[in-house]
């Protein structure tokens, strides 16, 4: 079900980008005709000042949202799935206090639509998972509006050759310069908290780094993505939420799409089982939360822990971390994109330790800095190995929980 008209989801992004990793890993053909925009086998990484940008040799495809929407809609309706357009959830039917379908309005209609399994893949605001009773085994609260990631696109035509081209990212303002239309270039940011502090922040850093280029003004569009932990369930009876609903953007940059695939291929594979079986009930759907948290959800706590902090650092910490290649490296982003841990042996762990204490003790690294980061490293290996030991039942949930929210210092 979808409340928007047929073509227009992902129309106001407009251009957005995948990684080519999750194509074969999700089994989608690539990308095609007025789809693909283009496809770039690397990117670069930019420290707050200066020219001593790293280079990110990790491909991505830059396409058009709305088309690539349409195409997978196209693949599941091959499949017989219906899809209903303009068509807007309401609320949950509840029987015996458990979903047992939803109501809906199109038009002037209003649907009474019974099911199963009602699955919320609502984006940010997680309509079905809001309304759901409490006491169900999932959280219900509204996202809070400061845990949005607030980003803002500008379309830039018109530009100088030596203006950055392909992928560009520059982490001490969560700022991007992606490839647009033709010649154009796409001037992102994504900041937590207020749209007003994401847009200072972007004339800040746009000041800062380009204050005379010229430009024409295309498009300016903005959108939220969540920067925050999912909910610890994402199953109750008959219910399952997944993709940005369950907060299950990448940590690190905030992009959504294949990371949310990875919960929605577990959920269908743990609903197709459920269904055969003619049972909906909590214990059934929990492989969901056992397998999307034991791995890309353990991965994700220990990055949110660690980026929460490294985002904070004073800009000369982070110039420091750049030069000497901690956090900020070649190394580091590849691997994270790849597979969302920097995996460290003990070369590359001394070398680290070396670097952060070489660092304090030269007073090139904040002592607040240092502290911190130590102190985000020791919880994201905590939570990352506790999200890893995530409960194989329902039963050893609560316990589970409540070191989890000690974790996240929740009390
Ligand atoms: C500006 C911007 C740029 C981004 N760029 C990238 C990028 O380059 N790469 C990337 O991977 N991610 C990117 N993201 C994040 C990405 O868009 C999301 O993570 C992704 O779209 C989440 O998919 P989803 O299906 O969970 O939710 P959504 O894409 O939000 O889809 C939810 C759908 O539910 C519908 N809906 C909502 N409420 C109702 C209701 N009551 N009834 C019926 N239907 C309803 C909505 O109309 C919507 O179509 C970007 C986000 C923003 C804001």
């Amino acid at each position: 079900m979808e409340k928007q008209k047929s073509g227009e989801p992902g129309s106001h992004i407009g251009i957005f980008h995948v990684d080519e990793i999750r194509f074969a890993q999700f089994n989608i053909p690539l990308p095609e005709g007025d789809e693909l925009i283009g496809h770039h086998p690397e990117g670069r990484a930019w420290p707050p000042d200066g020219e001593e940008a790293k280079m990110v040799r990790y491909p991505f495809y830059v396409m058009e949202m709305p088309l690539f929407i349409q195409r997978l809609q196209g693949y599941a309706a091959g499949a017989g799935a219906e899809i209903l357009f303009e068509t807007e959830f309401t609320g949950l039917v509840l029987e015996k206090g458990q979903p047992a379908g939803i109501y809906a309005r199109s038009g002037d209609e209003e649907l009474t639509i019974k099911a199963p399994l009602v699955i919320d893949a609502s984006g940010v605001d997680g309509v079905v998972r809001v309304s759901l009773p409490a006491g169900l085994g999932v959280e219900t609260e509204p996202i809070d509006p400061q845990d949005f990631l607030y980003v803002i696109l500008q379309y830039w035509d018109d530009l100088a050759e030596d203006f950055p081209r392909g992928l560009n990212f520059y982490p001490f303002h969560k700022a991007f310069i992606n490839p647009g239309y033709g010649d154009g270039a796409i001037v992102g940011i994504g900041q937590p908290e207020k749209l007003e502090i994401a847009s200072q922040v972007q004339e800040q850093f746009l000041k800062e780094r380009f204050p005379e280029v010229k430009h024409r003004l295309v498009k300016k569009t903005w959108g939220r993505t969540p920067y925050r932990r999912p909910p610890f369930s994402l199953v109750a009876d008959s219910f399952m939420v997944v993709g940005d609903a369950a907060f299950m953007t990448k940590p690190f940059s905030g992009e959504g799409v294949t990371s949310g695939f990875t919960a929605c291929r577990i959920a269908v594979e743990t609903a197709d089982r459920a269904l055969q079986k003619g049972d909906l009930s909590r214990e059934q759907l929990w492989p969901l939360n056992v397998r999307y948290f034991r791995d890309q959800g353990a991965k994700f706590a220990g990055l949110m822990a660690q980026l929460l902090v490294a985002a904070e650092l004073p800009r000369d910490d982070v110039s420091y971390l750049f030069s000497r290649d901690v956090v900020f490296s070649s190394y580091d982003l590849e691997q994270m994109n790849r597979y969302f841990e920097v995996k460290m042996g003990p070369g590359r762990l001394l070398k680290t330790a070396a670097a952060l204490l070489g660092g304090r003790l030269g007073g090139k690294l904040s002592r607040e800095g240092f502290a911190a980061l130590l102190a985000a490293m020791k919880r994201a290996g905590a939570l990352q190995k506790h999200y890893e030991r995530f409960p194989e039942s329902p039963a050893d949930f609560p316990e589970w929980e409540a070191k989890a929210r000690a974790l996240w210092d929740e009390g």
